[in-house]
């Protein structure tokens, strides 16, 4: 165990990370009470929103976010929104496991530490054995986070993260 594994904040060595999981999609949060109760239907893969123009569709899937020089990965699970032609596919596919799509979402959760002026448009990669689809930011988008999902975070960006999600789950 060289030193350089060690932990910065705890001293500890993680041999896995926690996933920074978010509840809900962006927008619940910018429901009233009645709203929330009356306009969403939500289970664990799989959100509605009705407004009274239209219905907002999310889904929930992971990002891996990948750090430099480690092999570990800081895994997200979030919710992207999906367009209503995907989203039915999905949900007409879901615990079909040879199913696999590449879809289009937009990122529905704000990361901590960015800054989300703009939506974040997002590939979604249905995966065969029921495994939840992966995310993966267009490429050739230009932000912040988008730069540190190809290029990798450091191990002390990793490590602050990780703390942060341990320091604010009940254990
Ligand atoms: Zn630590």
């Amino acid at each position: 165990m060289s030193i350089e594994n060690k932990c910065g904040i705890c001293g500890e060595i993680h041999t896995e990370y926690p996933a920074f999981t978010f509840t809900y999609p962006n927008p619940y949060y910018w429901l009233t009470d009645e709203q929330k109760s009356e306009n969403v239907k939500m289970d664990a893969d799989f959100c509605t929103i009705q407004y009274p123009d239209r219905v907002d569709r999310f889904i929930k899937v992971v990002m891996r976010q990948k750090i430099k020089k480690s092999r570990l990965y800081l895994d997200y699970i979030l919710w992207v929104a999906l367009d209503e032609d995907d989203y039915n596919d999905y949900l007409f596919n879901f615990g079909n496991e040879n199913h696999e799509g590449l879809y289009f979402g937009w990122l529905s959760n704000a990361l901590p530490d960015y800054k989300f002026e703009k939506s974040i448009p997002m590939d979604v990669k249905a995966k065969t054995g029921n495994q939840r689809p992966e995310v993966y930011p267009v490429l050739d988008f230009s932000h912040p986070f988008v730069a540190d999902f190809y290029h990798g975070i450091t191990k002390e960006e990793a490590e602050k993260r990780v703390h942060h999600i341990l320091a604010r789950s009940p254990r």
